[in-house]
């Protein structure tokens, strides 16, 4: 198999893995014709760094033979897809020749399990080790690590990458148990703090002036498969609540469960709609900017989101008695409760009220989704009245329904969480 073919089996392997949006778009080609550009299966994809830029990033597979058996993944040693091996130097080969040709600015590197966790992980080490040692490369890496590796070669992992990864999988131990029992929620975690405390001690250093380039300065993050099991959202939310807090993770992606070839019975037959990862989505930015707790979002009561509607809107509406919020008056963590206000448009509300009060004409300037905030909002010149109460409410500012389809854009919310 020439390089070329393993690229394209080993991209398109990765593309399971949420942490950075995959290529899945058409395939296009300007060649033979007099257009320019092209679209390939050279897996590349975007990726945001913790200052907002967008990076785009080679994203592949070391290889997508694994000795495991998780039955939710495409790539399990009973799974009889197409295989593909890169060795270390073929990886750095491409990353490098990538970024010489301005494709990319770094490399995501993910790999199935090969003969043991050590092992696989010192190959993933090695290509990073290689970019960086010998060849100085300075663009960003990303790299997933095996939580069974040995925790030498986890710290070596993080002395090269800007960003490590670990994925919890699934919400619960349970899950875990039911759908890959080769793998161990408490190992899955043992790493993921051990990771934090390195990323602790190394910001510290660098505080006090040690300099060096840090322990994954750009922080870890996890992926949890959605809809693969019955859990419902408030698991999920809660799951990540603890994951926030116990290991600072900088981000918890949702990945909605897709259904595979020859599947286990203990899977489901159908994937989730995906319009439940985009609520899971900013359900997650409003525990993480907006002051909301996962049992304000979710409850056992009602466990689930609203698919209808986003879901600091639903709360909203389930909390009238907090409404009407003054927007002249109002403290930060109130406006933020308002639907409709971001963070950016709630910051820029309290700047400009210092200066003289604001009315619906300001919100207007500051692209405020009026139909939505009205009812929940007093400005200088607008009061909801008896709006508030209406029995119409819900019904009015629920959207119409669409049909989604796997390759519309997903809501602006998701992407850059103003809610
Ligand atoms: S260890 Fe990773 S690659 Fe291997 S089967 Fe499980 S999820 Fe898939």
């Amino acid at each position: 198999m020439d390089l070329q073919q393993k690229l394209a089996v080993l991209a398109d392997a990765a593309k399971y893995d949420a942490s950075c949006a995959s290529n899945s778009g058409v395939q296009r080609t300007s060649r033979n014709s007099n257009g320019v550009g092209s679209v390939t299966g050279a897996g590349i994809c975007h990726s945001f760094t913790p200052d907002g830029r967008c990076v785009s990033l080679l994203k592949i597979l070391l290889t997508n033979y694994c000795i495991y058996d998780c039955l939710y993944c495409v790539n399990r040693v009973s799974s009889d897809v197409q295989r593909a091996r890169f060795t270390p130097d073929e990886v750095v080969q491409l990353t490098l020749d990538f970024y010489w040709r301005n494709y990319i600015e770094g490399l995501f590197l993910s790999s199935g399990v090969i003969r043991n966790p050590d092992y696989t992980m010192e190959q993933v080490v090695a290509v990073a080790r290689k970019l960086r040692v010998e060849h100085e490369f300075r663009g960003y890496i990303h790299l997933k690590t095996i939580p069974e590796a040995s925790q030498a070669l986890i710290d070596e992992a993080g002395r090269y990458a800007d960003r490590i990864s670990i994925n919890i999988e699934l919400p619960t131990r349970a899950d875990l148990a039911q759908l890959a029992p080769e793998k161990n929620a408490e190992r899955i975690q043992q790493a993921m703090g051990a990771i934090r405390e390195r990323i602790d001690a190394s910001a510290e250093e660098r505080k006090d002036g040690a300099g060096g380039t840090g322990f994954a300065a750009a922080g870890q993050t996890t992926q949890m498969i959605v809809g693969a099991t019955d859990a419902p959202d408030h698991t999920i939310l809660q799951q990540a609540t603890t994951l926030y807090s116990n290991y600072k993770l900088r981000r918890v992606y949702y990945s909605a469960f897709s259904p595979i070839p020859s599947a286990s019975s203990k899977l489901p037959l159908l994937a989730p709609p995906l319009v439940r990862e985009h609520r899971l989505y900013q359900a997650d930015w409003l525990m993480r900017f907006y002051g909301f707790q996962a049992h304000e979002i979710t409850s056992q009561a009602a466990p689930n989101l609203d698919l209808r509607i986003d879901p600091k809107l639903a709360w909203a509406l389930r909390n009238r008695h907090a409404f009407p919020v003054d927007v002249n008056k109002a403290p930060r963590a109130l406006l933020l409760r308002v639907p409709g206000l971001g963070v950016r448009n709630v910051d820029r509300i309290i700047q400009a009220r210092r200066w003289s009060s604001v009315r619906l004409a300001d919100l207007i300037r500051l692209r405020v989704p009026i139909k939505k905030a009205l009812p929940f909002i007093e400005a200088a010149d607008h009061h909801p009245g008896r709006e508030l109460d209406s029995d119409r409410l819900a019904a009015r500012l629920k959207p119409p329904p669409e049909q989604m389809d796997l390759f519309s854009a997903p809501e602006a919310s998701v992407l850059d969480g103003q809610l």
